[in-house]
């Protein structure tokens, strides 16, 4: 054909795919195919006028392709099956770009486009995916807007590492807490083997709690048998709500303060201002009990498999506290002693009594007893040679008459 004989064999190929997509250029194709040799002007024309629509749609394309990274800014619910959400995330601006949080997990940059275009692994439809292969190492996004904000997206995990995808919802009444939760904390303080992230407020707090628990650090390893661990962050908020914010709990009850977020962070509201905002006196308790989470955490794994009262129970006897006025406690004067079933699924049987249950297994059988049913992920069967009801009694047994009767 004499329009295509002018052109090189690259833009052939731009020209029938345009052809294909679009009946306009179609038919000024048509037209260049009537022309002869001696239209030379008109075939050039003709030629201006096709690679200039096809430069016009590209334009139309990628405007409607790249949409201001603020209309990401969101709260949402996510979960593992759609509309069963379980969890929260938070996208919101920093310096301009656009991050991520999922509960248990670092703050991660997103960038849905380059170049001006989706990003290979993004899309607006999940039709126009690739063919996702088992081995497949990427994370895929697929991303649903309502007029000028992103209303759900779904993102595709390798296979190799999780089973499950995940999807997201907004949560329109949440809009106004999609921000970078520490914005106030400005500074930053390391020593051998911590790294504080705090507000101003924080300063003199920091100064003196980061020498303190740089001098437990060997002691606290010693007593796990545990390798030295990474460097552990403490990000301390300045405030409830940037904390419940920081941890994706906006809303959440005052007395949850702290905890840890992964392996190497700790997430706590700052001591200065609980000092001073809520008259609770300054303490390293806390900071010092998610530390020891921190070293369960490393030495023996994921939390999440781990039962409630030998988690807590660890970090309240090495870390801290006891349980003040256990005699005053109503079910214990009753003598409706909880099971060890019902401690792990009550937060408040576990903070009351899992001082104790590992105060008692040190007293009866050593602490290294206790190192043993960490290892074995606190199968009291296997570790003390005894049933768990067994356990059970024994332990309220010591407890009445150490703590009950007196
Ligand atoms: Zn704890």
């Amino acid at each position: 054909m004499i329009c295509e004989a002018q052109l090189p064999p690259s833009t052939l190929v731009t020209v029938d795919r345009n052809v294909a997509r679009n009946p306009l250029l179609a038919i000024l194709r048509e037209r260049c195919v009537a022309l002869n040799q001696t239209h030379m002007k008109v075939i050039t024309f003709c030629l201006f006028l096709l690679l200039s629509h096809n430069l016009f749609s590209q334009d139309i394309k990628e405007a409607y392709e790249t949409r201001p990274l603020s209309q990401f800014v969101g709260y949402y619910n996510v979960g593992i099956k759609p509309n069963k959400p379980f969890f929260k995330s938070r996208w919101y601006l920093k310096d301009g770009a656009l991050y991520t949080i999922y509960d248990s997990d670092i703050d991660r940059k997103f960038e849905p486009y380059s170049g001006g275009k989706l990003s290979y692994n993004v899309v607006y439809d999940e039709k126009d995916l690739p063919e996702i292969k088992e081995s497949d190492t990427t994370y895929y996004v697929v991303l649903t807007f309502k007029k000028d904000r992103l209303e759900q997206f779904k993102v595709i995990r390798p296979r190799k590492e999780w089973p499950t995808d995940l999807y997201g919802y907004r949560i329109p009444e949440l809009d106004e807490l999609a921000v970078n939760a520490e914005k106030q904390m400005t500074q930053e303080l390391r020593t051998d083997n911590f790294r504080f992230i705090y507000s101003r407020k924080d300063d003199l707090f920091v100064k003196s709690f980061s020498s303190k628990i740089e001098s437990l650090y060997n002691r606290l390893l010693d007593e796990f048998r545990s390798e030295p661990l990474p460097v552990t962050t403490y990000k301390l908020y300045p405030d409830l709500e940037s904390y419940h914010n920081g941890v994706l709990t906006p809303g959440a009850p005052e007395w949850q303060k702290g905890r840890v977020w992964t392996e190497n962070e700790i997430k706590l509201v700052s001591p200065t201002y609980l000092e001073t905002e809520l008259n609770e006196p300054i303490s390293d308790d806390l900071l010092i009990h998610e530390y020891v989470h921190i070293i369960h955490w490393n030495k023996f794994g994921d939390p999440g498999n781990i039962p409630k009262w030998l988690w807590e129970g660890v970090a309240l006897y090495k870390g801290c506290c006891a349980w003040d006025d256990i005699d005053q406690l109503d079910y214990l004067k009753k003598e409706k002693f909880p099971s060890l079933k019902k401690i792990n699924w009550n937060g408040e049987f576990q903070y009351q009594l899992g001082y104790y249950l590992i105060e008692f297994i040190d007293a009866k059988w050593g602490w290294e007893k206790v190192i043993e049913l960490m290892t074995n992920n606190g199968d009291i069967e296997v570790t003390l040679s005894l049933s768990v009801k067994t356990f059970e009694k024994e332990f309220y047994d010591y407890l009445k008459n150490e703590y009950l009767n007196k």
